[in-house]
């Protein structure tokens, strides 16, 4: 399976930055077959995002999971799509902790942005306490069940979903699984989706983020079922990403 690389810029970004997007995109048109890359700015800037870089993969950091309504603050997987993205991460751990979001919650967002023809970027990951308590498997897996999207095969067959294994412990701290753990979840993580999704469970990429950098990201690519990346502070700089988009490309 080709690799998927995608950043994910959480609240930075304005449209003095759309030269990085320029010039990730303008990379990612020469590499494309080798890896697919998409970056996933604030909501903000999408639209702007993809005036600059017209089919290039524009995304999105979090959707509501209703179609319309009274939800102040709030934009729906269609409005995310008329205004140009592709693309939305579901559950990132900064969404679940600090908005209090179930596996629920996710579940019903992943569902209503395949529903809109996005493609859905679901994340779970554990907590340093959970993993010192040798519990980072379960828990996970656990997450992976409880938010997985259902009932919308041709989406997942598409395919349109992809999971992104984020240790919340690792995320912006500079502190990476050995590759022995992460090929460990990620082999529980892809039995999980087999038992869940059936074959359509063979489709889906799962995405190792956590303080990926240039530095790391060709061992962390080489590990089983690793299907590419999710990049947070290595993602806002061009001359940052590029080295890993390249390395998903080998
Ligand atoms: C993220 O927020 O999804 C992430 C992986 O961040 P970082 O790469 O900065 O650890």
């Amino acid at each position: 399976m080709t690799k998927l690389i995608a950043g994910n810029w959480k609240m930075h970004g304005t449209a003095a930055d759309l030269g990085e997007v320029h010039a990730v995109a303008e990379r990612a048109a020469e590499l494309a077959g080798k890896v697919e890359v998409a970056l996933c700015v604030p909501a903000t800037l999408i639209h702007r995002a993809v005036e600059t870089v017209p089919g290039f993969a524009i995304g999105g950091q979090d959707i509501h999971a209703n179609e319309n309504g009274a939800h102040t603050g709030d934009c729906s997987a269609d409005m995310l799509r008329d205004a140009g993205a592709r693309v939305v991460i579901v559950g990132h751990s900064e969404r679940r902790d600090a908005h209090r979001e179930a596996d629920a919650d996710v579940r019903a967002k992943a569902e209503s942005g395949l529903a809109a023809g996005l493609r859905v970027i679901l994340c779970v990951g554990e907590s340093d306490a959970e993993r010192e308590a040798g519990r980072a498997v379960d828990v996970v897996t656990a997450q992976l069940a409880a938010s997985l999207p259902r009932g919308n095969t041709a989406a997942l067959r598409a395919p349109g979903l992809d999971v992104a294994y984020e240790p919340i412990w690792a995320i912006g701290t500079g502190k990476v699984p050995t590759t022995a753990d992460i090929a460990e979840m990620h082999a529980a993580l892809r039995q999980t989706l087999l038992a869940e999704l059936g074959p359509d469970g063979s489709n889906v990429r799962i995405l190792y983020g956590g303080s990926v950098k240039s530095s790391n990201a060709a061992e962390i690519f080489a590990v089983p079922e690793v299907g590419g990346a999710l990049v947070g502070g290595a993602s806002l700089k061009a001359a940052d990403f590029l080295p890993i988009v390249e390395a998903g490309a080998v």
